[in-house]
């Protein structure tokens, strides 16, 4: 389980470049973030959080959801807004 980035989304902000603890994010050329070292990705999601764009996702683990199941987050006046993508096209949101 490690994060993973949509092309297509990114703004570019730079946002997640400066909250992931382990440094693993760092921006490319065109100024979007690459993974490296995505084995040492611990899923603590804190680059999901800061996103504006939902462009990071967590793969999720078999028994977290199933196979190719992605999560995103987002951010509501309310609270964070979590979720999950499943296979199939089916979403399931969470508020916390
Ligand atoms: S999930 Fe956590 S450890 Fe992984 S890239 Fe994002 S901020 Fe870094
Ligand atoms: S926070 Fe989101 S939009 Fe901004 S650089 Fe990172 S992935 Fe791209």
């Amino acid at each position: 389980m490690s994060a993973r980035l949509d092309l297509e989304r990114c703004s570019r902000c730079g946002r997640c470049l400066e909250v992931c603890p382990g440094g693993l994010l760092r921006a490319g050329p065109d100024g979007r973030p690459t993974l490296a070292e995505p084995e040492r990705c611990w899923s603590c999601a804190a680059c999901l959080k800061e996103c504006p764009n939902q462009a990071l996702a967590l793969s999720l683990p078999p028994s977290l959801g199933g196979r190719g199941t992605l999560l995103t987050a987002a951010r509501r006046p309310d609270g964070l807004e979590w979720t999950a993508h499943f296979p199939d096209g089916r979403t399931k949101t969470l508020r916390s």
